[in-house]
């Protein structure tokens, strides 16, 4: 199987470059601000829990997205990998992976990390929220906090993954194909060394 983690704090491009990534290598796309959101619209009650959060741009419980992983993968067995889009989102949440990937015999390839300044950031979240809607995504100060929610909580799951040799660091700023080629390039790297 080929696991990946694709990291970086809200508005890397980590959406864009899981769906290039995905048609590439057939992989099944779990994104846990998705899966919140279908609950959100489901109206279930996690998903009325966790709409308090995100509309304050704070992170939802570990053990609600954990919750949340562990039905998909056992939903997708027989899946040729999987694409983790943020998530693991804090150390816990890596350490909870890990285990939950070791049941299901395998384990991630690679942490891909996209480097994008904190002003860029801002830019293109604020675009984004003019067409996707999202509130979290419209109003900056509530960007500022998911963006410190990201150094503070989510930033040390990077040295998690780095103390592994996982972890790959690639600039998120620039043409959309190139980023996904040097992407594809780390892991191809990560494979060949798998198979060594
Ligand atoms: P972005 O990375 O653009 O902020 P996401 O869709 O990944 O957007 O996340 C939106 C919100 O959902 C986050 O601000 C947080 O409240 C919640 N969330 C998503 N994934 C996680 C996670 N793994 N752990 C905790 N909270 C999460």
């Amino acid at each position: 199987m080929l696991n990946l983690v694709l990291f970086g704090p809200p508005g890397a491009g980590k959406g864009t470059q899981s769906e290039k990534l995905i048609a590439q290598y057939q992989l099944v796309h779990l994104s846990t601000g998705d899966l919140l959101r279908s609950e959100i619209r489901e109206g279930t009650e996690l998903g009325l829990r966790a709409k308090m959060l995100m509309d304050q741009g704070i992170l939802v419980p570990d053990e609600v997205v954990i919750g949340m992983i562990e039905n998909k993968l056992t939903e997708n067995r027989s899946a040729a990998g999987f694409i983790f889009d943020g998530f693991p989102r804090t150390v816990p949440q890596a350490e909870a992976l890990d285990a939950l990937l070791a049941h299901h015999n395998t384990e991630i390839r690679v942490m891909v990390a996209l480097v994008v300044d904190e002003d860029e950031l801002t830019k293109r979240l604020l675009i984004r929220g003019q067409s996707s809607g999202r509130p979290d995504d419209q109003n900056e100060e509530l960007i500022h906090r998911r963006i410190k929610e990201y150094n503070d909580k989510t930033a040390p799951v990077a040295i998690y993954y780095e103390s592994q040799g996982k972890f790959k660091a690639i600039g998120g700023i620039g043409n959309i194909e190139e980023i996904f080629q040097a992407i594809c390039e780390k892991i191809e790297t990560a494979t060949a060394n798998v198979r060594q």
